[in-house]
């Protein structure tokens, strides 16, 4: 099932602001970071967890609290990977996931458990058609074409075929008999975009309709006052968790395996191990196999290539657009490029804007010399605001980082089916975890987050439970 981006019907305006001026959650302030104190690391665990993203941290806080020893290996100097929260115009941003569900995972109990705040996100997008905000029917009809949107890719899936995504989509709607064909819905384009590029950082011809319509990934309705890339650090900050160790190499050694650290003489012994690394990171070779990764495996990481999604974030003095604290807004598609923005984070003037495929490639390669110009189109073409409005931007470059090479995978067309490769057991003492794992909800935060508990669990299972 395509997951539509708001349950249907919920998006009339009334609704919508109704929800967003919902309070904050009365939840106390964020946690002290307060770890082990950083030492040698260990030569012998249960569990070695390679990767601090959600993915890892989830694994990591599985295993702690089953009393088996455990590290966290990290290659970059925090923990939190692709939710990661910097400090710009004064505040906290967030340059990669900025919401997350709280439905099916267990990531926001764990903060609540903590004590770290949450926020309610809220429901649906204004739409915008030349500047102004789309009328009630207008919703109606795009709720209609993403919902029909949806249908055709599931018809186009049944029984397990499997094409380009764009091949539903796109085909031209059978003209009555007596009549002249139909004109594409006013929507269809902009569907398109969200369904294809928005959300996946690729275009629909690059992308398999049975991996799209799997995927059902559940709306995000929370976020973090502080930063989600804070609050996913703050959960790991009691972990025994070391930052700057890049693992190189991960040799089977018959009853353990072993795990080179860079710089590190002697390596590190584990029974079991949890691969929390992006799979772009895996499908480059970039961190080393001996023996190598199944040729399954390996073709599996090749049939699902990276995304590209970039994000530029900047001050917009004045509420211009008249939005809610938080509020996401989608607009027709048409000259500007296409982005999502959302706005007012936190009721500020802190706006942010996701762009997709070639112009997030663009953002990535030369920096915010590219968002800046980007943004100021987006803002002009779209709302008729003045290229002074926007003075600077900061941006995400996660395509270009090594550690990170992308936004999340889709499979390629025809290799829709290659993603349940990803719960096999490598050589019977390596699981993986991290979004792109699981066949359904792929590529979000939530669902990082759950396969690292999962993939904990596996290991705990394969050592007999907790100690
Ligand atoms: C621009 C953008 C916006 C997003 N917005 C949202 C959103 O609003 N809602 C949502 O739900 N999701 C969103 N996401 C997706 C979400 O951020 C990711 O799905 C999630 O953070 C991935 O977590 P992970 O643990 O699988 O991987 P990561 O967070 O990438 O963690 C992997 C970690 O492995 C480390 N690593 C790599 N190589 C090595 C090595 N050799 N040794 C040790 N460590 C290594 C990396 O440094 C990294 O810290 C967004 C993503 C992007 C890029």
């Amino acid at each position: 099932m395509i997951r539509p981006p708001f349950p249907p019907g919920s998006l009339t305006r009334r609704r919508f602001l109704a929800a967003s001026s919902a309070a904050l959650l009365p939840l106390p302030a964020l946690a002290q970071s307060g770890g082990p104190a950083a030492s040698a690391l260990p030569s012998d665990v249960d569990v070695a967890i390679v990767g601090g993203g959600a993915a890892g941290i989830a694994a990591a806080r599985r295993v702690a609290a089953s009393g088996r020893s455990y590290v966290l290996l990290e290659a970059g100097p925090t923990l939190g990977g692709r939710a990661r929260t910097r400090t710009a115009f004064g505040m906290n941003v967030d340059l990669g996931a900025g919401g997350f569900s709280r439905t099916g995972a267990t990531l926001a109990a764990g903060a609540q458990a903590d004590g770290l705040a949450l926020a309610p996100l809220p429901s649906g997008r204004r739409l915008f058609v030349d500047g102004h905000e789309a009328r009630e029917s207008a919703y109606d009809a795009f709720t209609a074409a993403l919902g029909k949107a949806r249908r055709d890719m599931l018809a186009a899936v049944d029984g397990g075929k499997d094409v380009a995504a764009s091949v539903p989509l796109t085909a031209a709607p059978p003209a009555p008999a007596s009549s002249a064909p139909l004109p594409p819905d006013i929507w269809t384009a902009t569907v398109l975009q969200l369904l294809g590029p928005l959300s996946c950082g690729r275009a629909l011809p690059t992308l398999s309709a049975l991996d799209l319509s799997q995927r059902d990934a559940p709306v995000d309705d929370l976020t973090a006052p502080g930063g989600v890339g804070a609050l996913i650090e703050a959960l790991g900050a009691k972990l025994d968790a070391r930052t700057d160790t890049p693992v190189t190499l991960i040799t089977n050694s018959g009853r353990f395996h072993s795990i080179t650290v860079r710089g590190q003489r002697t390596p590190i012994r584990a029974r079991a191990i949890v691969l929390a690394v992006p799979a772009p990171v895996l499908a480059a070779g970039a961190l080393r196999f001996n023996p190598v990764l199944p040729a399954r495996l390996t073709n599996a990481l090749r049939a699902l290539p990276a995304g590209a999604l970039e994000q530029a974030a900047f001050l917009l003095p004045g509420n211009p657009l008249g939005l809610q604290p938080n509020e996401a807004v989608l607009a027709r598609a048409g000259r500007a490029p296409a982005a999502l923005l959302r706005g007012r984070i936190g009721g500020s003037d802190l706006h942010v804007l996701t762009f997709a495929d070639a112009l997030a490639r663009e953002i990535a390669e030369k920096g915010e010399a590219s968002a800046l110009r980007l943004a100021r189109d987006y803002l002009s073409l779209n709302f008729g605001l003045a290229a002074e409005r926007v003075s600077e931007v900061v941006c995400s470059r996660w395509g270009t980082d090594p550690l990170i090479r992308g936004a999340l995978v889709a499979a390629s067309p025809g290799q829709g089916g290659q993603r349940r490769v990803f719960a096999d057991a490598v050589q019977n003492r390596i699981f993986l975890a991290g979004e792109y794992v699981p066949v359904a909800g792929w590529g979000t935060l939530s669902a990082a987050w759950t396969s690292g508990e999962a993939a904990a669990g596996r290991a705990l299972a394969l050592l007999g439970g907790p100690a």
